[in-house]
């Protein structure tokens, strides 16, 4: 039965769905977006493993210019020293459709607005009040415009607006007591990595990821640091602890520097109005340990755009079982990476780079324990 749709938030995970809805089905929607435009400045980049590229196939992604994509055929850990650790093959996740890729956010927003961004998209639409009216919700924007929908799916992020107005118990994010910084390198600097690969270095309280963002030869750094509090106008002084590691480092952050605090969601909650619905980092805030907030967000939209197609009775309990038993996978992955990346004891950093030797070469750890997200 065609339904009406309202997506709130234009980031990764309404776009996705609203791209599916668009190109998969006859279904009405409208995506609400709070800020005047998308945010297309140069941004982070994304790495999404095949487990997400297989559902962006779906909708075209396969045939974005491949210039503006890389395929990292591996990931390569070090010390922060940069001395290497191991080495995991990535290809062995890979089809020959469905392949690890890293791009720029914007590169991946460009691909997601192009055909949802004349005739479903609204800016500057901020929910004022909900109601019910006639099985079906009203929502009124504060610019005093309003739509009468069918479903509302909260894709407006981890500080999710939307669960404010239909959930009475609070999920609040909390502050993973970390902070990200980022820039992006011209040249892979003084360091020694291949620039084919990822590269992710571990030391005391921090880890540092590096991968290539395109053909360019432009290459993303993202260095997650533990920190008490988060200060922006003190990045320097932080920087200063992954610099005091390694002498390197002092060059490479030399550019322009980008960061943000680290939050993630305590619990997941299931929605209490069966007309409303929640994906990306609404329904689950990661931590980005696993690179899979981006993945998670595009797998979220799908399930539930498959529920709504099916049209069965119970789409909201089934929604929540299936997504809320992956999202504890991915949350509990990303966890132990958090906790392993970060030791600040030199034994137990010796220990983990055993572990790590020993446990990237087993086919039957690493299948269990990324096969099961990259080939969902
Ligand atoms: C350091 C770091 C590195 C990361 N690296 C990766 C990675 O390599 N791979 C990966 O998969 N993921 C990564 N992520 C995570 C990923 O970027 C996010 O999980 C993902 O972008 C979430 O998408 P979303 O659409 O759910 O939310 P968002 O991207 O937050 O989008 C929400 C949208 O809703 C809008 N909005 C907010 N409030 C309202 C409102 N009240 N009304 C209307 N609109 C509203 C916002 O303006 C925004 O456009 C990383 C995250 C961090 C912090």
């Amino acid at each position: 039965m065609k339904k009406k749709i309202a997506i709130i938030g234009a980031g990764i995970a309404g776009l996705t769905l609203a791209n599916l809805i668009k190109k998969n089905s006859d279904h009405e929607f409208m995506l609400y977006e709070k800020q005047e435009s998308l945010s297309l400045d140069e941004g982070y980049g994304i790495q999404l493993s095949t487990n997400s590229v297989k559902i962006l196939n779906i909708i075209g992604f396969s045939k974005i210019d491949n210039n503006k994509i890389f395929h990292p055929t591996g990931v390569d850990f070090y010390n922060i020293q940069n001395k290497k650790i191991c080495e995991l093959d990535l290809t062995q996740f890979n089809t020959k459709e469905n392949k690890y890729t890293t791009l720029k956010r914007t590169t991946l927003i460009e691909f997601l607005k192009d055909d949802v961004y004349t005739q479903h998209l609204r800016f500057g639409k901020k929910i004022k009040e909900v109601s019910e009216l006639k099985g079906k919700v009203l929502i009124k924007f504060d610019d005093n415009t309003n739509d009468l929908v069918d479903l509302v799916v909260g894709a407006d992020g981890i500080f999710s607006n939307t669960r404010s107005f239909f959930e009475k118990k609070k999920n609040e994010p909390k502050f993973k007591k970390a902070v990200a910084v980022r820039t992006i390198l011209k040249t892979k600097s003084e360091l020694e990595i291949n620039e084919e690969k990822i590269s992710l270095l571990m030391g005391k309280n921090c880890h540092i990821v590096i991968y290539p963002l395109n053909k360019n030869k432009e290459i993303n750094l993202v260095c997650i640091i533990r920190e008490k509090k988060y200060d922006p106008e003190n990045i320097k002084s932080l920087i200063n602890k992954v610099v005091t590691q390694n002498s390197r480092f002092e060059k490479v952050f030399n550019g322009d520097l980008k960061s943000w605090p680290l939050y993630f969601t305590p619990q997941i909650l299931p929605s209490t109005n069966n007309k409303v619905f929640y994906i990306g980092d609404a329904f689950n805030g990661f931590l980005p340990t696993l690179a899979q907030g981006a993945g998670q967000s595009i797998e979220s939209a799908y399930e539930l755009f498959n529920l709504i197609q099916e049209n069965k009775a119970d789409i909201q309990n089934a929604y929540f079982q299936e997504r809320s038993k992956r999202a504890k996978i991915v949350r509990r992955r990303s966890n132990i990476n958090f906790f392993a990346f970060h030791f600040s004891s030199s034994i137990m950093q010796a220990l983990r780079n055993f572990f790590m030797k020993f446990l990237v070469k087993r086919k039957n750890f690493i299948s269990s324990y990324l096969g099961t997200i990259y080939n969902n």
